[in-house]
C-alpha cells in the first residue's frame, strides 16, 4: 500500500480546477459546484487515472479535518478511504462509490463529455448518472457530519474506488489484506449505487428503489467447428449450420421463472400504479406465475422477465470470411445473467442439454462471482423508509433488484448488508445516458437529494 501525503497545492497542476477554500451558500449549493468540478476530472476507464479524482477527495476531506488515506495500488489507480470515528456501539456504515467512469465518444455528445456543463437546469458529464453524483452526495454526508459536530453511534467511511467499470480492481483491493480489509469487514452497512428512483415525466417520483440484489454475469461462449468446402456445394453439419441450429434452440429455450423476496415486494409494492390485470399478477406473483395468459404476459415483458428467470441474450456471433467459402469453424457469445442463489454449473447443464449437440463446445467464463442479495428487514432499510416517507410522503420506498452488476457482489460475501441508495430521481429517459450519449442529471434532484441523503446517513449512524 502506498499512502500519499500531497500538499493541496500539488492539486493546482490538475486540469480541473481547484476546490474554492470560501464557505459554501448552502449545501444544495456546494453539491452543484463540487459536482460540477469532479465532472471535469476525466476518469475514463481505461486507463482510469482514479489518483486525479482521489486527490481531488482527499483535499476537500482534509480542509475540514477528516483523516484520510489514498493507496495508489497501480501507477495512476487509487482507492481513497475517509473515516469518522463513532462511539463504536454499533458497527460500522460504509459510503461507496467509484471514481472511474467508461469511455464517452465526444464526436457523438452536444456537450463536452468532462464539461461539468449546467445548462437549463441539466448538469451534463460521463459520470453524471453513473455514479459521479452519488459520489457527491456521500462525501457531503459526511462532510455535514463532521462539521455540525454529530456525535455517532458507528463508524462512518467514505471509500471511494477505482476500476469499477472493468474488473473491480480497486474493490478488490480494497477488501485484500494488503488494502484496508481490517478496517472495512466489520461494517454492518455499506450503502452504492444500484438503486433505481424512477420519475413521471413530470418529475414526480412514481417510487424508491433500494438494490438488495444484483444477478450475477455468466457469459458463456459457443464454439463449433467442421469440414470446410466451397460455397457451391453445401456442407450439411458445417460448423455455421451447427452453430445456427444451436442457437436457435437457445433462442427457444424459455428458462423458467422464479420469485425471490426482493422481487415480489418489489412487484407488491408497483401494483397500486398499474392498470388491471397487471395490479392483480403484481400484487400476487406466485399465483400470476402459475396462470398461463398471465406467466405468457409477464414473460414477454423484457423489463419484467429479467426479474424473475436467468437470462440468455445473443450477443456475438462470428464465422466466415467470403462469401463462397464455408468456414471451418463458428462461434457465439452469450450474454447470461443468472439471478441471486443460482448454481452456475447447473445452468450450464442446462444450456448443454438444450444445445443437444456435443460438437458444439459450451465454454464457461474463467471468472464467475456469485450473485448475492442483502436481507430486507434490516435498520438501515427502514431509516430509509422513514427519511424518504417523511419527503416524499406516500411514494412506496421498494426493493429493486439490478440486472447488471456492482462492487456490492464482492462486500456481501464479508457478511455486509449492502444496498444501492440514493434520493435521486431520473427519468426513464435520464437513466439512459448512463453509459450513454449526453450523460447528464437535472440539477433540482442534485439539490433536492443532499439532504435527504445526509438525513438518511445521520439517521442509521447518529447516536440514538
Ligand atoms: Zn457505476
Amino acid at each position: 500500500m502506498r499512502l500519499l501525503a500531497v500538499p493541496a497545492l500539488a492539486l493546482g497542476l490538475l486540469a480541473a480546477p481547484v476546490v474554492r477554500a470560501e464557505e459554501p451558500a448552502s449545501w444544495d449549493d456546494m453539491a452543484v459546484r463540487l459536482l460540477r468540478q469532479y465532472l471535469q476530472i476525466d476518469t475514463t476507464n481505461p486507463p482510469g487515472s482514479e489518483l486525479k479524482a482521489a486527490l481531488f477527495y482527499k483535499a476537500i476531506l482534509e480542509r475540514e479535518g477528516i483523516p484520510v488515506v489514498v493507496d495508489e495500488f497501480a501507477p495512476g489507480r487509487a482507492n481513497l478511504l475517509a473515516t469518522l470515528k463513532g462511539s463504536g456501539a454499533l458497527r460500522p456504515l460504509i459510503l461507496a462509490n467509484h471514481m472511474d467512469v467508461v469511455p464517452a465518444d465526444a464526436a457523438r455528445w452536444s456537450v463536452a463529455p468532462f464539461s461539468g456543463l449546467l445548462s437549463d437546469g441539466l448538469i451534463y458529464g460521463r459520470g453524471a448518472e453513473d455514479m459521479k453524483t452519488e459520489g457527491i452526495l456521500q462525501l457531503l454526508a459526511v462532510l455535514r457530519l463532521k462539521r455540525e459536530a454529530v456525535g455517532l453511534d458507528r463508524d462512518v467511511l467514505f471509500l471511494a474506488t477505482a476500476d469499477e467499470e472493468a474488473d473491480f480492481a480497486g474493490a478488490l483491493r480494497a477488501i485484500s489484506p494488503e488494502g484496508w480489509r481490517d478496517r472495512l469487514k466489520d461494517a454492518e452497512f455499506l450503502v452504492t449505487e444500484g438503486g433505481e428512483n424512477l420519475a413521471d415525466a413530470a418529475g414526480r417520483p412514481l417510487y424508491f428503489g433500494v438494490e438488495t440484489a444484483e444477478k450475477g454475469p455468466f457469459w458463456l461462449k459457443l464454439r463449433t467447428s467442421g469440414t470446410p468446402g466451397h460455397g457451391s456445394r453445401p456442407i450439411s453439419d458445417s460448423a455455421p449450420n451447427r452453430l445456427v441450429r444451436a442457437l436457435e434452440r437457445i433462442r427457444a429455450y424459455k428458462t423458467e421463472m422464479k420469485v425471490l423476496p426482493g422481487v415480489e415486494k418489489f412487484f407488491r409494492d408497483q401494483a397500486p400504479r398499474v392498470s388491471r390485470p397487471r395490479a392483480e399478477w403484481y400484487r400476487d406473483l406466485r399465483s400470476a406465475l402459475a396462470d398461463p395468459v398471465a406467466a405468457r404476459a409477464l414473460y414477454d415483458d423484457r423489463e419484467v422477465s429479467a426479474l424473475l428467470r436467468n437470462t440468455i441474450s445473443i450477443t456475438v456471433m462470428r464465422a466466415g470470411y467470403k462469401t463462397n467459402v464455408i468456414p471451418g469453424t463458428a462461434e457465439a457469445e452469450l450474454d447470461v445473467r443468472l439471478l441471486p442463489g443460482e448454481d452456475p454449473q447447473a445452468f450450464l447443464s442446462e444450456v448443454r442439454t438444450v444445445i443437444d449437440d456435443p460438437s458444439v463446445e459450451v465454454v464457461p467464463p474463467a471468472v464467475f462471482r456469485a450473485p448475492n442479495q442483502s436481507a430486507v428487514d434490516t435498520d438501515l432499510f427502514r431509516a430509509i423508509q422513514r427519511v424518504v416517507g417523511r419527503h416524499f410522503p406516500g411514494v412506496p420506498v421498494t426493493t429493486k433488484m439490478l440486472t447488471g452488476a456492482t462492487e456490492s457482489v464482492l462486500y456481501r460475501p464479508l457478511g455486509i448488508v449492502c444496498y444501492g441508495f440514493t434520493p435521486l430521481l431520473t427519468t426513464t429517459e435520464e437513466t439512459s445516458t448512463g453509459h450513454g450519449d449526453d450523460e447528464r442529471i437535472s440539477e433540482a434532484t442534485v439539490r433536492r437529494s443532499t439532504g435527504v441523503f445526509y438525513e438518511a446517513v445521520r439517521e442509521i449512524a447518529a447516536r440514538r
